[in-house]
């Protein structure tokens, strides 16, 4: 855990989220700014600074993450969803503990740049 990250925090319970999901070793919970019918976030509660990180140091923990996306869409989406990792802030990364944007809920247009 890192005190100086947020998403460190809220999975310490020290910044409030909307969790909608949880796994042995991930979390999901809604974004504060959300894009789109469904946006939520899924997250290792292990701090990787991004999807590279984590892929490299536990794939098996990437795909615990892509399983909680699957399972949040699941129930919210009929199963159907969009699920993004920025890496890197011109790639539009703002919080640096990796973290898997699930879109869905709705038609999704496809203009990422
Ligand atoms: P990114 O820009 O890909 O790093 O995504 C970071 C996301 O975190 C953005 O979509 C923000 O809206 C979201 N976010 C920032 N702070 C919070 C928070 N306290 N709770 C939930 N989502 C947040």
């Amino acid at each position: 855990m890192s005190s100086d990250c947020l998403f460190c925090r809220i999975v310490a319970g020290e910044v409030p989220a909307d969790v909608v999901a949880r796994s042995e070793r991930a979390l999901a919970f809604r974004d504060i700014d959300p894009r789109a019918a469904l946006h939520v976030l899924v997250i290792p509660r292990e701090h990787h600074a991004d999807v590279a990180q984590l892929a490299a140091a536990d794939p098996a923990l990437l795909a615990e993450l892509v399983e909680l996306a699957d399972t949040v869409a699941g129930t919210e989406a009929s199963g159907q969803f969009r699920l993004v990792f920025n890496t890197g802030p011109t790639a539009g990364q703002s919080v640096f503990h990796v973290h898997g944007h699930v879109l869905g809920g709705q038609d999704l247009g496809w203009s990422p740049a």
